[in-house]
């Protein structure tokens, strides 16, 4: 899931997953803070990435998640 957020972030997911993932942040409040807090995250923690199976933090939104899953869905 962190590694769906980076590839969206860096626009290099698929056309169709990418348009899912908009529909959904639009109307998404939730997801739309989230992303921007990971956002901030990554560019605090860029020297210092360790890991590519780091767990989902907790404070991550259901939605986003079953969004995610949904954007995958269509690839
Ligand atoms: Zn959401």
């Amino acid at each position: 899931m962190i590694e769906f957020l980076a590839l969206y972030l860096d626009g290099e997911l698929p056309p169709e997953s990418r348009r899912a993932f908009d529909e959904h942040l639009a109307e998404c409040a939730a997801c739309v803070r989230y992303l921007n807090s990971y956002k901030a995250t990554i560019a605090m923690g860029r020297v210092a990435l360790q890991s590519d199976d780091t767990p989902a933090p907790s404070s991550v939104p259901q939605g986003l998640i079953a969004a995610i899953r949904a954007a995958r869905a269509r690839a």
